[in-house]
């Protein structure tokens, strides 16, 4: 009973909000700390100027994404705003299993099919969290000062929000969008008080 080792596998962070909720800045500020991964997705959408392939999304056609989908490479998988979106799966299994956390960015569809993953080790490790923007006046105006879709891909995003806050009740926590600052904070405190879960430890004393 001298010294304490301590273990634990790697926690699921799932992170859905509505577009232009502030989500992908919030995404990258918590990436300043890296004591997660972040799980970059495979997507059909064309790239937005500035974005990498590889690290903000794996880019690739149709005929990819649904090859890969027939082989069951993706964790969970959906279309969204009309582009197919999917979370690998072996490279977040992986990081679990070694006891790195992981942080998903998907649509409400995604995170109701993570949540419904019969793998018990998939079931322990998810902390789902949504993010709600405080209106949809508010969200309309985050877009369009963004200034990265046009007004038609606007609409279709306005649209879909609407329908994605209404799932707001299936997430574990629920943060109301305010400042970023006060988003990051909220979101650390969800972390921290996760990876203190009683049922995720391993204590042994050695
Ligand atoms: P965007 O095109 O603005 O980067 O993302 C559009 C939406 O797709 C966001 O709500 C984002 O959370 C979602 N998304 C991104 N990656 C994935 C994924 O791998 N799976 C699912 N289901 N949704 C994703």
């Amino acid at each position: 009973m001298n010294r304490l080792k301590i273990q634990r596998t790697g926690i699921l962070f799932v992170l859905s909000a509505p577009s232009g909720a502030g989500k992908t800045t919030l995404i990258s500020s918590l990436r300043q700390k890296p004591d997660f991964v972040y799980s970059v997705s495979c997507t059909t959408r064309p790239p937005r100027r500035g974005e990498v392939d590889g690290e903000d999304y794996f880019f690739l056609t149709e005929e990819q994404f649904e090859e890969r989908a027939a082989h069951g490479d993706f964790l969970e998988h959906a279309r969204v705003h009309g582009h197919l979106y999917g979370t690998p799966k072996s490279t977040v299994v992986g990081h679990l299993k070694r006891g790195v956390d992981v942080l998903l960015d998907i649509d409400t569809l995604g995170a109701a099919e993570v949540r419904a993953n019969p793998d018990p080790f998939i079931q322990g490790a998810i902390a789902d969290v949504f993010i709600m923007p405080p209106g949809l006046d508010e969200l309309g105006r985050r877009l369009r000062k963004r200034g990265t879709e046009g007004e038609e891909q606007i609409a279709t995003r306005l649209r879909n929000a609407a329908a994605e806050m209404s799932k707001w009740r299936e997430y574990r926590y629920t943060i109301i969008s305010g400042s970023m600052e006060e988003d990051i904070e909220k979101f650390r405190g969800v972390m921290r008080a996760e990876r203190y879960l009683s049922r995720r430890l391993e204590l042994d004393f050695e």
